[in-house]
């Protein structure tokens, strides 16, 4: 008897972890953050506290209550004890490594194996790397709340400097090439198009029936061939796991229509062009990449876009090479500020000692600094979002500078906040502001289309605010409740 059950992902954009159960064979599918319960609770300035574990996130639903799947150094910390819910899973396969689907593989044990493509690895790697030790455990495994020893025999909390705190995850390729066998389920992994590299939909086959799952997906993007073959590949299944962010919408623009709309604004542009795209998107990097190099420009990323760069290169991804001629990193200011300075160089390595994966890129010889962009301002395609927005004050964009924001437009009440800083900034600067994105989801009529070309027995609608909208096509569906387990 096939089973599925919804931990997230139901009634909601994202969050989505769903696991399957057909005999003894139990798979999870993705495990991601709830923005929508998060948002419920939290605030920048408001967050679970790490020191009470998993206790917090279990208290606002934020993670379910599933026994033998989460880390124990929290667990034994808080002296909680293991959920009553029997529910524990023989592997975990990512679809993508955005947030809402990955990024609560933190609170994973350490030897459940994680299956994912090789450039979600890649991501997943260059997310905890640059950010804080310890605090997005997603590639590695960081022990906390551990107590040793010093040299002369006192009690010493150990951290990430310590041998043996820092362990490595199961982590595990999922081949596009070759299905993955977890028990009874056969996990065919299969690429599709969506607003960031290595994204992967699922059609699993089990003794009871086959089943697909899309993740998150598009047409319109650069890989929309993709998706195409993923639609071929899952036709027939019994049941359609359905992504629906956007069921209720008409239409969408393209991904070659931002890089046309992109290079008309740089063509238009005397001074100095800044752009903010997502950041791991790379179908926008490639629109802005192209887009700058049709107009002579330079394209300056930041070092935490040449990192994943970096690390994609390796898993194979088709990405810009950090030596290409048309690309530089911007290197910023650190800890005294001494970059770009006449100081002694020994003295600025000081200055991004704290940064260490961001100090490789110092000897880079594609790296610019403030100083290179502001003599030479209309040569340079900048990246920058309202974060960045100090490093104009020594780039001093001159006027006819444009801003191009490649980003969704705001849709709640913090980012109208943040909307209108970056206004304040830009008016500031005298920078004109321009407008255009498209989205990482397929519009309506595309995923009717997906659905009516696959054929399933069963429609699921997941990852939506409107599953009733996919009934409405006359599609035969069965709604999920969050937590409940629905039998096949
Ligand atoms: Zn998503
Ligand atoms: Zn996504």
């Amino acid at each position: 008897m096939l089973s599925i059950t919804g931990f997230g992902g139901v009634n909601e954009i994202g969050g989505n972890k769903f696991v399957l159960e057909d005999g003894k064979s139990r798979i999870m599918l993705d495990f991601g953050l709830s923005f929508s319960t998060a948002s419920k609770y939290l605030d920048e300035f408001l967050q679970p506290r790490k020191l009470n574990g998993l206790l917090d996130y279990q208290e606002l639903e934020l993670l379910p209550k599933i026994k033998g799947i989460y880390r124990t150094d929290y667990q034994k910390h808080t002296n909680s004890s293991e959920p009553e819910e029997q529910l524990e899973f023989d592997a975990l396969f990512l679809s993508h490594a955005h947030a809402d689907h990955a990024s609560y593989i933190h609170f994973l044990r350490s030897d459940l194996p994680i299956y994912g493509s090789e450039a979600t690895l890649a991501v997943l790697k260059s997310i905890e790397e640059t950010g804080a030790k310890g605090n997005l455990d997603l590639y590695t495994f960081t022990n906390s709340f551990q107590m040793g020893k010093t040299k002369d025999g006192r009690p010493k909390r150990l951290d990430s400097r310590d041998p043996g705190i820092v362990v490595p995850r199961q982590i595990r390729p999922a081949s596009f090439q070759k299905p993955t066998q977890i028990g009874d389920f056969q996990v065919h992994s299969i690429p599709v198009n969506h607003s960031l590299p290595g994204c992967a939909a699922f059609v699993i086959k089990s003794p009871d029936g086959d089943l697909a799952y899309t993740g998150d997906l598009r047409f319109h993007g650069y890989g929309g061939h993709l998706t195409e073959e993923f639609v071929k590949r899952a036709r027939g299944v019994k049941i359609l796991l359905m992504e629906g962010t956007r069921i209720d919408k008409k239409e969408t623009k393209t991904e070659e229509q931002v890089k046309t709309e992109i290079s008309q604004i740089i063509r238009d542009t005397k001074g100095l062009v800044l752009a903010n795209w997502p950041s791991r998107d790379t179908d926008r990097l490639w629109s802005i990449y192209n887009a700058a190099k049709e107009n002579d420009r330079l394209l300056a990323i930041s070092t935490k876009q040449a990192h994943l760069l970096e690390q994609l290169l390796r898993s194979g991804a088709d990405v810009p090479k950090l030596d290409d001629p048309n690309i530089r990193i911007f290197l910023t200011r650190r800890g005294w500020g001494l970059l770009g300075s006449e100081c002694e160089r020994s003295e600025i390595d000081r200055d991004y000692a704290y940064v260490k994966w961001e100090a490789r890129f110092l000897d880079h010889k594609n790296t610019v600094t403030f100083k290179d962009i502001r003599g030479d301002c209309s040569k340079y395609v900048l990246r920058a979002d309202l974060f960045d927005m100090t490093e104009l004050i020594d780039v001093k964009p001159p006027e006819g500078s444009s801003y191009i924001r490649s980003v969704v437009e705001p849709f709640d009440d913090e980012m109208n906040v943040s909307e209108q800083k970056l206004d304040n900034w830009l008016d500031h600067f005298g920078l004109k502001k321009f407008q255009t994105h498209c989205s990482g989801h397929a519009p309506g009529p595309d995923l009717e289309k997906i659905v009516r070309e696959i054929e399933p027995e069963i429609v699921i609608p997941i990852h939506t605010n409107h599953p009733q909208k996919f009934k409405d096509l006359g599609f035969n569906c069965k709604f999920l409740e969050s937590t409940k387990t629905m039998t096949f």
